[in-house]
């Protein structure tokens, strides 16, 4: 117990000293004002280049989303990600330690180039982010929880960052158990961290992204709009289009559902209309309903 816990102090402890460098010190090295700037640039595009050309520039819950954007970003970044990435491995060597697995490096990557390896990594966090996304979608108390995301009702670059905190929780202890097995040589994912988010804000955008055939690799907003629209198939009850960066897991296990690029595409929950529209009443209502639901 007590590694757990010096695991996450020594982390947040980092944090804290990188979150107060990170602001301070504006460089080409630091998510802070990426994450400004990327949105910025994004949403000029939108004001430019709108989809929807009958969405207001500031679209609803356009400031609600902001605070998400900053919420997130502090309350998770990169380095509180290690805190917790450095806990999951703890725990997962430890699970395996029960059966008498000592070393939990399958194949090791650490020698080849560090282009390869942030490849590698890119892949390997897009698979399980696509896997977890989906399980989001299947799995009741974590739907609940996802359903924070999809409560948006018009799409913006901003609705990417609207997300329960819960969910950093998952994808981040998840994801990073196949990197420790593949005995990742570096600890700065900082481009694959950007790119991330680029392809993201630009998925979640009111822009019309052409992608032509690259369309099967990468997820674009076309594809993206349908993962968020608010009548589902028969075909397809609990939703589709999981990919996060890529396109392509769902094109391999036929989880698309691609018909049309339609714009004015109604988005939102598919279960209700009354979701709550406020940062507390979204942060709490996933608790309300697993737990209330218990009790019933
Ligand atoms: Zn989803
Ligand atoms: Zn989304």
């Amino acid at each position: 117990m007590e590694k757990y816990i010096k695991a996450i102090s020594d982390g947040y402890y980092g944090y804290w000293n990188y979150l107060v460098n990170e602001i301070l010190n504006p460089s080409w090295h630091n998510y802070f004002y990426w994450l400004i700037g990327a949105s910025f640039v994004i949403w000029l595009l939108e004001v430019f280049f709108p989809w929807r050309k009958n969405q207001p520039v500031i679209r609803e819950h356009f400031w609600l989303d902001i605070f998400y954007l900053f919420w997130n970003y502090f309350l998770f970044s990169l380095v509180a990600y290690n805190a917790l990435s450095m806990v999951a491995v703890e725990a997962f060597n430890d699970f395996l330690g029960l059966f008498g697995i000592t070393n939990t490096v399958a194949i090791k990557i650490d020698q080849l180039p560090v282009w390869v390896q942030l490849f590698i990594i890119f892949i390997v966090r897009d698979f399980m982010q696509w896997a977890i996304h989906m399980m989001y979608h299947h799995v009741g108390w974590m739907w609940e929880f996802h359903k924070v995301h999809h409560s948006t009702r018009e799409m913006g670059f901003a609705a990417l960052l609207r997300y329960h905190w819960m969910e950093n929780i998952l994808y981040r202890t998840l994801e990073y158990i196949p990197l420790a097995m593949i005995g990742v040589g570096i600890t700065d994912f900082f481009i694959v961290h950007i790119f991330t988010l680029v392809v993201g804000q630009l998925g979640h955008s009111n822009l019309y992204i052409p992608l032509g055939p690259l369309r099967y690799i990468i997820n674009g907003p076309q594809m993206h709009l349908w993962h968020h629209a608010k009548e589902l198939p028969e075909s397809h009850p609990n939703g589709f289009n999981y990919g996060i960066s890529l396109s392509l897991w769902d094109f391999i296990f036929k989880t698309n559902y691609w018909p049309s690029d339609d714009e004015n595409l109604p988005v939102g929950l598919p279960d209700e209309e009354h979701y709550p529209e406020d940062f507390i009443g979204q942060n709490l209502a996933p608790f309300q309903r697993i737990f209330g639901k218990k009790k019933g």
